[in-house]
């Protein structure tokens, strides 16, 4: 039996997605339409990274571009075939609404942006998927969350890691008990942030440091390779506040995680070292990952030390980046929550908040279940 929705895309009754062998969904059937993405914010990561990754997508496409800059806008509508009419800025940013061509919204902007331009887009009729850290505070995140239940609209948080096949293998076999009892996790996160004006170390704009931009991939990983939910953590924070780069937020910050069975996750975070590696201890031996969350080149390594490298089968998508797109697009099509949607973000923002208390107050902080 077929089922056709209102926006004639055509789907296999029931719509049943099962898991396959790394966790990731795998649904019922092909849709014959792409969804089409609006990008907002053409910097680093938005132009450099998102827009080129469509051609890879089964799923998705790129529709809209917007843009407080009209020229670059102009020149990337033309290079990748968006029509002149679909560019926005941000001021008539809201008439997105009338352009339905445009079924997702992904939010690149910094940091202070994400929630401004989220809720407009779901007031627009618009499913949102937004960077990472999702907002500068919980509260934040919890209006964003508000916004789209209320516009009946999806809200993903653009978590690549769990598109990605080193992590996904990583954590299959973590859970498989390949290591045994996991005892510990460690990661550490960072780079070398160069330009003391750059958004990133603007308070206002970044919510914070290395830890909102960096700390956020060795929290996530503790969290989706040991399958647990922080109960306490502890947080010590080292800068040099007479550096130009730090006169407003964290250069470095090592944080500890408690987790109910036991396992302790010890992460650290840095702008001021390139860092990237991941590390679960069990019984019976480690997984590590070096790099870890990289764009590209992560390495896997299973047993005792680094003898053995594992070659992981391939993700759900031909990039990580195109497997969290068409992931998107999957939802809006079958009516499915992301598997990292918005409260996905919350409860980072809610953790990340108490690494920040606990640094300030010198003390453990007991999390909330
Ligand atoms: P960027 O500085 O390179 O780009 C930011 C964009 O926002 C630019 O196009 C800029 O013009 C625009 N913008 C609009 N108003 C602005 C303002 N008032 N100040 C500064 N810029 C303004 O930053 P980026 O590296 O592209 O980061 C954008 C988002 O993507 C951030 O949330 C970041 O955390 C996230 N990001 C995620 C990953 C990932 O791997 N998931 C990687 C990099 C960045």
């Amino acid at each position: 039996m077929i089922d056709m929705n209102r926006r004639g895309l055509v789907l296999a009754a029931g719509g049943a997605i099962a898991a396959n062998a790394v966790g990731a969904p795998v649904w019922a059937a092909t849709p014959q339409r792409k969804l089409g993405y609006a990008i907002v914010g053409l910097g680093g990561y938005g132009l450099g990274v998102i827009i080129p990754q469509f051609k890879n997508c089964e799923h998705s496409k790129l529709v809209a571009l917007v843009s407080g800059d009209p020229v670059k806008a102009k020149r990337v509508a033309s290079e990748y075939g968006v029509p002149e009419r679909s560019i926005y800025n941000y001021d008539n940013y809201d008439s997105i609404k009338d352009n339905p061509d445009i079924d997702i919204v992904y939010v690149c902007l910094p940091v202070s942006m994400h929630a401004e331009y989220t809720i407009r887009a779901a007031k627009a009729g618009k499913h949102v998927l937004c960077e990472k850290p999702m907002a500068l505070s919980s509260t934040e995140c919890e209006s964003m969350i508000a916004a789209c239940k209320q516009a009946g609209k999806k809200l993903m948080i653009g978590y690549r890691c769990h598109f990605e096949p080193t992590n996904l293998e990583a954590r299959r076999r973590a859970r498989a008990g390949e290591i045994g009892k996991l005892r510990y996790f460690r990661s550490e996160h960072g780079f070398v942030q160069g330009n003391p004006s750059a958004w990133r170390l603007k308070k206002a704009m970044s919510g914070g440091g290395s830890l909102m931009d960096m700390g956020i991939y060795a929290l996530q990983a503790a969290r989706y390779m040991t399958n647990e939910e922080p109960i306490a953590v502890y947080a010590h924070e080292r800068t040099d506040r007479s550096d130009p780069r730090f006169r407003e937020v964290e250069d470095m910050i090592e944080f500890e995680l408690e987790f109910p069975s036991g396992v302790i996750a010890s992460c650290m975070s840095m702008y001021s070292a390139n860092q990237n590696h991941i590390l679960l201890m069990g019984d019976k031996g480690r997984i590590e990952l070096e790099p870890g969350t990289g764009y590209h080149g992560n390495r896997l390594w299973v047993g005792n030390g680094r003898s053995e490298e594992i070659t992981p089968p391939p993700g759900p998508g031909a990039t990580q980046w195109a497997g969290q797109l068409d992931h998107m697009a999957r939802c809006v099509i079958d009516n499915r929550e992301p598997i990292v949607a918005g409260e996905e973000g919350l409860r980072d923002m809610r953790i990340i908040e108490a690494i920040y208390r606990s640094a300030r107050e010198q003390k453990r902080i007991a999390l909330k279940a």
